[in-house]
């Protein structure tokens, strides 16, 4: 079909079908644009389950869907391109963490949420970036002993923080993982007042010469409350969309152009009107599997309070 005007086509389905869209803050702009949710992945999940829509069109990657689903087992929840998919959560199997669990029965583990369904009913508790060091501190404060699985670099942040040791799984994100500190620092040297401002996904190199060190969310409140005007944006690139939409006085560095996940941009407006369309690429999660998993994503909610 052609000559679509997907933004008011999209806006029609949402009314006639009760359906909501949530989108990440990777996504692409015009993406961002037709969402009634913008957030990082815990805090949409968290919304899928206080709406009352029959239809959620979740705009991320696989497991942020499934997290969805997950929570609002009774919603219908799409994914508009089913192999949009995390490789972080691709760094861990499900045969790999039992295995562990089998020579360390007495470990507990903690899980970040970007991961697949099978490893958060594997897990003890789940984090985000923003609870993270308060998860990993509670269970340390307990005397337990801990794998954090499966993003290397927040848990060694953590460490770092905390003063303390604990196993650590050898995942990543590529995007974060990769960012060349020489870039930032270039960056730095052609904006001498700006900020740089970085997600522990990153590397500890660049999270040392970070004025700010935060998740998504936290970013961009850092950012509004900051007196400052200039920034170096130490994440994928998507954010710099709602940063300054929030902020037009204030002017936003990307690290480095490499800060883009794939995976994220693949989602594109008419991907969002023909899943919402057809309502295809729904996403179904094993019961047990899920009985499990919010156990674990319940554990986290109760210790963040
Ligand atoms: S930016 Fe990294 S952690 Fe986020 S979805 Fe892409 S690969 Fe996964």
């Amino acid at each position: 079909m052609k000559n679509i005007d997907y933004k008011s086509e999209i806006q029609r389905l949402k009314k006639e079908k009760n359906a909501v869209i949530l989108a990440h803050y990777y996504q692409e702009d015009d993406v961002q644009d037709v969402a009634d949710f913008l957030g990082d992945s815990l805090n949409l999940s968290q919304t899928a389950v206080s709406t009352d829509a029959d239809i959620i069109v979740f705009c991320g990657v696989h497991f942020m869907a499934e997290t969805a689903k997950i929570l609002s087992p009774n919603k219908k929840v799409l994914l508009p391109v089913m192999n949009a998919d995390c490789l972080m959560a691709q760094t861990i199997t499900k045969k790999d963490l039992q295995k562990y669990k089998d020579e360390h029965p007495d470990t507990k583990i903690i899980t970040y949420v970007n991961t697949t369904a099978e490893i958060k009913a594997l897990s003890d508790c789940i984090c985000t970036s923003t609870n993270g060091l308060k998860i990993i501190e509670h269970y340390l404060d307990q005397g337990e002993k801990i794998l954090y699985t499966p993003d290397q670099n927040l848990g060694k942040y953590a460490m770092k923080i905390s003063g303390k040791q604990f196993e650590v799984w050898n995942g990543c994100c590529p995007i974060h993982h990769f960012l060349d500190k020489r870039k930032v620092l270039k960056q730095k040297e052609l904006h001498p007042d700006a900020l740089i401002i970085a997600h522990p996904e990153c590397q500890l190199d660049i999270l040392e010469i970070s004025d700010y060190v935060g998740s998504t969310a936290q970013l961009l409140s850092f950012v509004k409350k900051s007196e400052a005007k200039e920034f170096i944006v130490c994440t994928e690139k998507g954010v710099l969309h709602p940063m300054k939409t929030q902020n037009p006085d204030k002017t936003f560095y990307l690290g480095s152009p490499t800060l883009s996940c794939h995976d994220m941009k693949k989602t594109r407006l008419e991907d969002v009107y023909n899943c919402l369309l057809n309502e295809t690429n729904e996403i179904f999660v094993d019961e047990e599997v899920s009985r499990k998993a919010v156990k674990a994503l319940n554990t986290m909610l109760e210790l963040s309070k």
